[in-house]
């Protein structure tokens, strides 16, 4: 194929196929020559309820029709004040900072951190914070707070130095609170910022409710401030509308963004306590919050997000997902006893598990080659290295999602090949 379209993380040189998507419904993709995908990734972790949900699909619609785009610096607009308002009921956090990606609401949540620091008079507070495996995005601020690896090597000099504690490994937590302590301890801490519950693009690591709650209380203790970044987490995906539900923490900041409008528009916030605000509250312009892009609080995505507020508050999403989350549970417990696989995990609707690489084996031909397996059985599972996760839209039918245990199964044979 002849496009002129570069495409995120492809290596055309490899000459992989690259399916033409027409229109999607639920948790189907409808190609141009006529297959239908089961999207077991929810389109990168985007896709909440399901593609076209009806009610998002009208809310943009109308909304288009109105009023399509707003300067946001000094004007407003409903649908972004209704949003506000219920992200504030929703999250507990009394403000709310739009911008329009995952990546852009975790750099708006890192200079609202300096800011805040720098007009209390405590400028020298300046270290992020950060937990190994850990991704916040592709921005340069963004993969600095992120793990160092080969998909940031060659932008190392534009990277800025932060903290970095342990990943608390089931049995090793208190060397995380240690590290995370003595971080804390140091002068120069403004900031923790970690991934609730599910350590996603550094490999679908989880880790359990009550360890975020102690890293919580010890940032608690030294006055660091806590960033939740619920990029994937949020909208349902761990169980909860919030994974920071589960450990009963609140956190300064949080970063919300892909299931914001169930996956249909591009939108993100960062929401902030009242102390944050505060300290950027003054009638001094020196002390404003100097960020904005283009496209702040877009009405129709904002529109798109309400719609989506409104279906979380009138349809039995919770239930959905419990649901899913039973299913995943009972393929969990099957793909256990699999031969060839390994540590087989799940939390609320996302299920994952490692394969066994055989010694002597290559690491990095196995990915393409799971990619290419899964592609043929017509389904869009996109492992990670030789981990293999599902992470669906919520209203994947049973037996689309058998299909996907069934595959993950099959794929152990693949990658016993070496
Ligand atoms: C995807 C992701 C981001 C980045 O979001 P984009 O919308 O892709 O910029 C940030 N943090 C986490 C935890 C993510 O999973």
């Amino acid at each position: 194929m002849n496009s002129p379209v570069w495409h995120p993380f492809t290596q055309h040189g490899l000459g992989e196929p690259i399916p033409l998507v027409e229109r999607a419904e639920g948790a189907s993709l409808y190609t141009a020559d006529g297959q239908r995908i089961v999207d077991a990734i929810s389109s990168w972790w985007v896709t909440t309820h399901g593609h076209n949900h009806p009610r998002i699909v009208q809310a943009i619609r109308d909304q288009a029709g109105k009023l399509d785009q707003l300067i946001f610096a000094g004007w407003t607009h409903q649908p972004a004040e209704d949003l506000a308002q219920g992200l504030v009921e929703l999250t507990g956090l009394p403000y709310a900072f739009f911008s329009d990606s995952g990546s852009t609401c975790v750099e708006v949540a890192l200079k609202m951190a300096l800011g805040h620091w720098r007009n209390l008079g405590q400028g020298h507070r300046q270290r992020i914070i950060v937990m190994q495996h850990s991704y916040h995005g592709d921005t340069i601020g963004t993969m600095s707070v992120g793990e160092r690896g080969i998909y940031n090597a060659a932008y190392d000099p534009l990277l800025f130095d932060v903290e970095t504690v342990p990943f608390p490994h089931a049995g090793a937590e208190q060397a995380t609170y240690d590290a995370l302590d003595k971080a804390c301890a140091a002068g120069n801490a403004a900031a923790f910022i970690v991934e609730p519950l599910v350590l996603g693009a550094g490999g679908m690591l989880f880790y359990p409710p009550a360890v975020l709650t102690e890293m919580a209380r010890i940032c608690s203790a030294h006055d660091i401030l806590f960033i939740a970044d619920e990029v994937m987490t949020g909208w349902g995906r761990t169980g909860t509308l919030l994974a920071c539900e589960q450990a009963g923490v609140a956190p300064d900041i949080l970063c919300l963004a892909k299931g914001m409008t169930g996956g249909s528009m591009p939108l993100a916030v960062t929401m902030a306590s009242a102390a944050v605000y505060a300290s950027h509250y003054a009638p001094d312009r020196a002390k404003t919050f100097y960020h904005s892009s283009s496209y702040t609080a877009n009405p129709i995505a904002c529109a798109a997000a309400v719609a989506n507020l409104a279906i979380w508050r009138e349809e039995p999403v919770r239930e959905t997902i419990a649901t899913l989350a039973a299913r995943q549970a009972e393929g969990a417990a099957i793909l256990a006893q699999v031969d060839g696989i390994e540590n087989v995990r799940q939390c609320g609707t996302i299920l994952a598990l490692d394969y066994r690489v055989k010694a002597g084996g290559y690491l990095s031909a196995l990915q393409p080659r799971l990619l290419a397996f899964f592609r043929e059985r017509g389904l869009l599972i996109r492992p990670l290295g030789n981990t293999a996760y599902l992470l669906p839209p919520y209203s994947i039918s049973a037996q689309d999602l058998t299909r996907c245990h069934q595959a993950l199964a099959d794929a152990a044979l693949l990658a016993g090949e070496g």
